[in-house]
């Protein structure tokens, strides 16, 4: 059957590339396959590994430099242990970070420099020297995303690309364009300007606010990461983690910080649409929005809060007062599940209100990819049986706050035109899936499968 391409609200499309060129040890049971799967990355000027443990080795001893060094030693390397606190690297690495013999050992942590391995703290040394992205890092992250997408069903994202690695904003904008150029990329990309004050100046000076980079391309709103997540207990709460009484999260900007740069987007025409997962930051976003609204000499906004995991009803009725949307992952539930009751006790009947605000509020659906799989159907599954794909025994979350087929549609491609700045859906862009949905049964849509995807009527992806 025949859909509208799917359109992701919040995503990092150099993320998803990123997370295909690391590579996964945790399989490994000797270090001759961990250094053939390796091998099998040196096309890239980089390679990364993680998962790998030393005790399934059929050698029955560590990892060490000389057997990445036999891997490359023109290419960095590092591999992290599954527990993610011991490294290894090549002698390349340790040159690039300048480490000698001679170099003085880190309080926290412990190095060697004769295998190479690098425990807590002192990863640090490692970590703080990474070689820059490359262009053709860059390139290579999109390429591989932008097939990721499209195998997917997915034909537009908001996406968030600028804070993820330590790279030039502008190194981003006009790589993306040159592949746009080169018809290497098709998915379209509205991108949220995640950007540190002093950066965001200097973008606004040089008129990219709202500029259209190339037809597929363009800059979207300002981003903010206003807390951290509910998993490390650092979203923002009103009253504290029922499983740590003393902690209450951490929020990331004061009020002053928030407003001043929401306030200056808003003089240049941008929307801002805000990282906001516990209740304390939610409502100090909603307040400041509401000023910025106040204040705003536009007619017509589109802010919006990305997540508004644990958004009671006073506030979601806040948001529909003002026009503030939301951009929410029905998906996160998939993990979430199993943490939500002790982390939050009681207020669990506040969580994922996605529902209630979808009936009151323009709320469009996303994943956040790569922190959870971009498949469209997993998520619309997610939302209509509030049930975890992960852990399929435990119960429907909350049955209240289920979608239906139709709705979850809606909010995968109408709601979401006005986070990327289009009026209506595009014909062209549209896709072929191998069966008929049924709106009674998520079970076979969460199993869907993407046959072809159009975008501007061009056929981009086909299934082998
Ligand atoms: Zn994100």
């Amino acid at each position: 059957m025949k859909l509208s391409g799917f359109i992701d609200g919040h995503l990092h499309v150099l993320g998803i590339g990123y997370y295909q060129t690391i590579v996964d040890l945790s399989n490994a049971q000797s270090i001759e396959e961990i250094t053939n799967l390796l091998r099998e990355k040196k096309d890239q000027t980089i390679i990364i590994g993680r998962g790998w443990n030393q005790d399934q080795f059929i050698e029955k001893r560590m990892i060490n430099k000389n057997d990445l060094n036999k891997v490359s030693n023109k290419i960095p390397i590092i591999i992290t242990r599954v527990c993610g606190h011991v490294l290894v690297t090549n002698d390349f690495m340790m040159e690039i970070a300048g480490i000698s013999e001679k170099t003085p050992q880190v309080s926290g942590g412990n190095f060697d420099y004769l295998t190479g391995v690098f425990r807590e703290r002192a990863m640090t040394l490692i970590h703080n020297k990474m070689p820059k992205l490359t262009k053709s890092d860059i390139e290579n992250y999109l390429v591989l995303a932008n097939k990721t997408l499209l195998k997917n069903g997915i034909t537009s994202v908001a996406s968030d690309d600028f804070s993820s690695f330590n790279v030039d904003y502008e190194l981003i904008i006009n790589t993306m364009k040159e592949l746009y150029e080169k018809n290497k990329i098709q998915v379209k990309i509205t991108q949220q300007v995640n950007l540190p004050m002093t950066k965001l100046i200097d973008f606004l000076n040089k008129g990219y606010a709202n500029k259209m980079i190339h037809p597929k391309f363009k800059m979207g709103p300002l981003k903010i990461l206003a807390d951290g997540s509910l998993g490390g207990r650092t979203a923002a709460m009103l009253e504290p983690y029922t499983d740590d009484p003393s902690n209450y999260g951490i929020q990331s900007f004061s009020d002053d910080e928030l407003y001043e740069k929401m306030r200056l987007a808003d003089q240049y025409g941008m929307d801002s649409v805000v990282h906001a997962i516990g209740d304390a930051t939610s409502l100090q976003v909603i307040k400041i929005l509401e000023k910025v609204i106040e204040e705003s000499k536009r007619k017509h906004h589109h802010h919006a809060i990305i997540h508004a995991q644990l958004t009671p009803k006073s506030q979601i009725l806040r948001m529909e007062k003002n026009k503030i949307g939301a951009i929410v992952q029905p998906i996160f539930m998939n993990t979430d599940i199993k943490i939500i009751e002790s982390r939050l006790g009681d207020r669990k009947d506040n969580i994922y209100l996605y529902k209630t605000m979808f009936d009151r509020i323009n709320l469009g659906f996303s994943t956040d990819a790569p922190i959870e799989p971009v498949n469209p159907f997993y998520n619309i599954y997610t939302a209509m049986t509030n049930r975890s794909i992960k852990f399929p025994f435990i119960d429907s979350f909350n049955p209240n706050e289920c979608f239906s087929l139709q709705d979850s549609l809606k909010a995968y491609t109408v709601n979401n035109l006005s986070y990327i700045y289009e009026d209506k859906l595009n014909d062209g862009d549209y896709i072929i899936i191998d069966r008929d949905l049924d709106p009674n049964d998520p079970n076979m849509i969460r199993d869907t499968l993407v046959l072809k995807t159009y975008i501007d009527g061009e056929e981009v992806f086909s299934i082998d």
